[in-house]
């Protein structure tokens, strides 16, 4: 018995709530028609993808990026119409923008808030920065529940709290009106995450100026630019250069820089596969309502969230696989999301695969 093995090692020095946790799953999607991660399926036409290419050419890898990322950051002012005079922070995927958020934000007594079910990424990020988590429920139709809101917003005085507008992985949006009482009441940050915002076209970029609390943040993975990894934090100078001090530098690569303010340069492409998938998000509605036994979420994302019959969650995402279809399984760990399963609007082929597959998986015995 050796108290000095790695294992004892480890033990003693990385910190429990460490230890607890376990690493983002990614499944392994080679070979499967890839519908679990809210990605855009449409691929750029070969001459958009040279013209790509050329715009690399002149990138000199041996230095260091432009630390401030300005052409980009004038382009995504200019896309998005951003409010001006506001302050823009650049994030190596909007993760890293949550995790900036978090690491200035913690200390003793400090909480991180968030709706539940939600995205995981709060609560993974609240822990790595030693921060206490409190997710207050939805309601059973997944919206907010804003007397909870309020009334666990008064008793924990959350540093942040993250509202996810449309809300992952329920697709839903909130309710505007309870929103911005939940803002005007939160003493710290409420961080309005619109990951979703091309296929939700509604925003609260309009009430940065009103609420000065409040900070938008965004993204281009779910646009159609995922690999890139590139998300923006919007809200009033003085709350972004702050942030900007946790900032690791260089954090936004050369390759990145360059690629994002081309992608941007032909963003009518961007806008014209949203459009398409906001389309087919209403076909797919549409035959997922027609199948009895699931039963869909209202989604303004591009993805579905959807139900089936007790205890069919695993059967049916395994049958699924079975066939080739990977998809999200948001069942196992019970609660509200039991049963529920989160498929990723895809190509017409795709979700026509998606739901044939569907309409022959063997449910019950
Ligand atoms: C996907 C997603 C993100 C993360 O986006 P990245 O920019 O790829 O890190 C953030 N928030 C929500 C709600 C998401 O669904």
């Amino acid at each position: 018995m050796s108290g000095n093995s790695v294992e004892e090692r480890v033990n003693r020095w990385i910190r429990p709530a460490i230890r607890e946790l376990s690493a983002y799953a990614v499944p392994n999607a080679e070979g499967f028609v890839k519908l679990d991660a809210m990605e855009n399926p449409w691929p750029w036409p070969g001459e958009l993808q040279d013209a790509w290419l050329d715009a690399l050419r002149h990138l000199r890898l041996n230095r260091y990026p432009d630390p401030r990322a300005t052409r980009l950051v004038s382009a995504l002012r200019e896309a998005m119409a951003l409010p001006q005079g506001s302050g823009v922070l650049l994030g190596n995927g909007s993760d890293e923008l949550i995790q900036m958020i978090a690491m200035a934000l913690a200390g003793p007594g400090r909480c991180v808030m968030a709706p539940e079910p939600g995205f995981v990424m709060y609560r993974m990020i609240a822990t790595f920065v030693g921060m206490e988590y409190v997710g207050v429920p939805l309601r059973e139709n997944f919206g907010l529940d804003e007397a909870a809101m309020l009334e666990a917003i008064e008793r924990h005085r959350p540093a942040v709290i993250f509202l996810a507008y449309p809300n992952n992985p329920t697709g839903n949006l909130f309710d505007e009106g309870a929103m911005r009482r939940i803002i005007r009441a939160a003493p710290g940050l409420v961080v309005v995450d619109e990951a979703y915002h091309a296929f939700a076209e509604a925003s609260f970029l309009g009430d940065l100026e009103s609420h000065p609390n409040l900070l938008v943040m965004r993204t281009l993975s779910k646009l159609g630019l995922a690999g890139l990894r590139l998300g923006l934090l919007v809200g009033a100078e003085p709350w972004i250069r702050e942030f900007d001090k946790v900032r690791l530098p260089y954090n936004i690569n050369a390759l990145t820089q360059a690629s994002a303010e081309f992608a941007l340069r032909h963003r009518e492409r961007l806008e014209i596969q949203a459009a398409r998938i906001r389309a087919e998000r209403e076909r797919l509605m549409a035959e997922l309502e027609a199948i009895p036994w699931v039963k869909p979420c209202p989604s303004r994302a591009n993805f579905i969230l959807f139900r089936v019959p007790e205890g069919a969650g695993e059967p049916v995402f395994e049958q699924l696989l079975g066939r080739r279809i990977l998809i999200k399984n948001l069942g196992a760990a019970g609660g509200m999301l039991r049963d529920c399963l989160r498929v990723t609007v895809g190509m017409p082929e795709e979700n026509r695969l998606f739901v044939q597959a569907l309409k022959a998986v063997k449910i019950g015995s």
